[in-house]
């Protein structure tokens, strides 16, 4: 019987792919520059500088949290979080405290069991904000360098309630939102440029029932800082459960602190000990007035949310019969669900297909799926290759029957071995057949009728 039951939130920040930096006219676009090239007074945090906040920014945040089927708070503020740190000059971040944009959403996930039977799991969203990113440090031998390119890009905060009780539900949920940050068209989301950032924060409890386990959250909170992979944040939860298990297990309470994951050992390590709200010392930016929305605003906010990848999958589930499988990975990428559209409309006008029992939706998606046909081809380039795969065949009996003699004729072998038994030996047999007739045959009616005449010679 388990003894500790795992409680974990996550914290995803997501940099936005704006033309602008967050309170600056600077490129948000930082990636591969020249270090300190992409800079100005606002963003290296002179005295005197004005921050004016970048609309698209703000747009943008309040999609992602009604996509995240958040409501959004009609009054909302930035504020100054301060912390001292090299690559933060003005000794704080703008950032929101109180007033988020959004709040109170959730995600319903679709988790596939090991019986593959399908089951949906709802994860509650706390909170999305807007902030601004901070520099980078390279750490180089003994020195440290500072690049202020990325200094106040747009970074969107997504908060979780402490809802998983396990690293593999993590993973899936953290695959689903990164399918839907992309989707939306918000940020490239680019886990190797790290455009998104994960942060897990785990404990153990000793109530079994979620609901007592939500009231009474453990004492203390242990923050995995800056994962830049899924399977790295299942890895370093799981670490993490083993590790504070030995420690309760010793009747002693993990410190609450902020680790970091070391990708090639596998273990997580002591940075701090984790800060308390009270620490950052939040108060009101007082250079940017608080932002009101409006119905309106936010309604023609919601109108731009395009159809999202889990209502995609239940639409190919009804309306083609898709297997799931088949349906999962054809709503990953926007411009892949899109381009298998265009083909079954384009292939639905065609008469004259053979798909052997299956309807046209899968059996286009099985030639995507299984890449029988390259889909970085125009779609009337795939849609010829389509028809000529599936076309129906009208066998020339007489040309088929001869290529069966001639097989026969110049394989005696072959017939020999089939006839003590090596049954497999018609196979090549089989193959000068189709190769007699260019592929126009079916090989299993061909094996079929090669096995007969064998048998009837004897
Ligand atoms: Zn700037």
């Amino acid at each position: 019987m388990n003894k500790y039951f795992p409680v974990i939130g996550m914290e995803i920040h997501v940099e936005l792919k704006t033309k602008s930096k967050m309170f600056c006219q600077c490129s948000a676009n930082y990636f591969g520059k020249e270090p300190n090239s992409n800079t100005c007074p606002v963003c290296l945090g002179m005295p005197g500088a004005l921050p004016v906040p970048n609309k698209q920014a703000v747009e943008w945040t309040v999609k992602i949290g009604k996509a995240l089927n958040c409501s959004i708070n009609k009054r909302t503020k930035f504020d100054r979080k301060h912390y001292y740190y090299p690559d933060l000059p003005k000794g704080y971040q703008i950032s929101q405290y109180d007033e988020p944009i959004a709040v109170k959403g959730h995600l319903d996930i679709t988790l596939k069991g090991k019986d593959n039977t399908l089951t949906e799991k709802r994860f509650n969203i706390t909170r999305v904000h807007l902030e601004e990113d901070t520099g980078k440090l390279t750490h180089a031998g003994e020195d440290t360098l500072v690049d202020f390119n990325r200094s106040s890009v747009p970074l969107v905060e997504i908060v979780t309630e402490p809802d998983f009780e396990n690293a593999d539900d993590v993973k899936v949920f953290l695959e689903e939102l990164h399918t839907i940050i992309r989707t939306l068209d918000v940020s490239d989301a680019d886990m190797e440029k790290g455009s998104m950032r994960m942060e897990p924060n785990i404990s153990l409890s000793i109530y079994e029932n979620k609901e007592e386990r939500m009231k009474n959250l453990p004492k203390y909170k242990v923050e995995v800082k800056n994962i830049n992979s899924f399977n790295f944040a299942k890895k370093a939860i799981e670490y993490e459960l083993k590790r504070q298990a030995e420690i309760l297990d010793k009747g002693e309470i993990p410190a609450q602190e902020t680790r970091g994951y070391n990708e090639d050992k596998g273990i997580t390590y002591s940075q701090r000990s984790k800060e308390e709200a009270q620490d950052y010392r939040y108060f009101p930016e007082p250079d940017i007035p608080p932002m009101e929305f409006t119905d309106e605003f936010i309604e023609k906010v919601e109108k731009t949310i395009p159809e999202l990848p889990a209502s995609r999958v239940k639409r190919y589930l009804t309306d083609y019969q898709l297997k799931y499988d088949d349906a999962f990975i054809l709503t990953r990428d926007t411009s892949l669900s899109k381009y298998y559209e265009k083909l079954i409309a384009e292939l639905s006008k065609e008469k004259e297909l053979d798909l052997k029992k299956q309807n046209l939706e899968q059996a286009i998606a099985n030639v995507i799926v299984n890449k029988r046909i390259q889909t970085n081809l125009s779609h009337e380039e795939f849609a010829q290759k389509f028809v000529k795969m599936f076309a129906k065949v009208e066998i020339d009996e007489s040309q088929l029957h001869s290529a069966l003699e001639k097989a026969i004729q110049e394989n005696p072998k072959a017939i020999t071995d089939y006839k003590s038994g090596k049954t497999n030996a018609v196979m090549a047999l089989v193959g000068s057949v189709m190769r007699e007739m260019r592929g126009q045959a079916d090989a299993m009616d061909v094996r079929k009728r090669l096995e007969q005449l064998i048998q009837d010679q004897a």
